[in-house]
């Protein structure tokens, strides 16, 4: 069984006492953090301690994906200057900028680069990535653990191969950072429109909206992405779980 817990999920910066992307991944004692945004080493720590943790996987190197990998090679150093016990952690990003040569931390943080080329394993986790559109380079990701698959649109404007890429998932996290008259798009990222787009052409069983804005009542993202996709709808609040079985 794989769980996927929203760590956080908030587009650009986090709201009082949140956070901004994090979703936790976790199969037979493994805990993979997806993405490491603003507030995420403090919400993770009531789903996982950061001791416990084994990989990172990094989208991309906007920060609000990645802005609370300083503190954690941090808290890693620390605990180990207290003895206390680890997992090896390793974190994974791409090499298309100089932002991966900053990963690996002293002796407490490995880090690994991924492409497109080919699939890499990650503890129970089989991870294919996909170049998205996006201003900066970023990558989505299709995750597969034993007959379940997730696929996570990470940030990215609309195009049909991403639809393609994420074809038949159980479970599709996508950024939906606007609602449909948002003039968002020209940014590198989606609205409700192009979600239910999205949605409709890669039939995922379960589609979880999230990286969401800070304006307006969310409830009207999933009304207007189910114009165009009739599938289950959730959207992310912090600490929701979700059993993949
Ligand atoms: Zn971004
Ligand atoms: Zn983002």
């Amino acid at each position: 069984m794989m769980k996927v817990t929203v760590v956080g999920y908030w587009h650009g910066y986090p709201e009082k006492g949140e956070a901004t992307s994090g979703y936790l991944l976790q199969h037979d004692h493994y805990n993979l953090l997806l993405d490491c945004g603003s507030g995420v080493l403090s919400q993770l720590q009531k789903y996982c301690s950061v001791n416990e943790l084994n990989a990172i996987v990094l989208s991309h190197y906007h920060h609000d994906h990645q802005a609370d990998i300083g503190p954690f090679q941090y808290a890693r150093i620390m605990n180990k200057g207290m003895g206390k016990e680890m997992n090896d952690l390793t974190i994974y990003g791409h090499r298309d900028e100089e932002a991966f040569v900053k990963l690996a931390y002293h002796d407490v943080v490995k880090a690994m680069s991924y492409d497109d080329q080919a699939p890499i394993t990650i503890g129970p986790f089989t991870f294919h990535f996909f170049k998205t559109q996006h201003p900066v380079p970023c990558y989505a990701m299709r995750i597969e653990c034993q007959n379940q698959t997730v696929v996570y649109t990470a940030d990215s404007s609309y195009f049909d191969e991403l639809a393609d890429f994420a074809k038949d998932a159980d479970l599709l996290i996508t950024e939906c950072s606007g609602y449909a008259s948002d003039p968002i798009t020209q940014f590198g990222h989606m609205t409700s429109t192009c979600v239910g787009k999205l949605a409709a052409k890669a039939k995922p069983t379960h589609l979880l909206l999230s990286h969401l804005p800070h304006h307006g009542d969310h409830e009207q993202l999933r009304q207007e992405v189910a114009e165009s996709f009739n599938g289950t709808i959730s959207l992310a609040k912090s600490g929701l779980g979700i059993r993949l079985l």
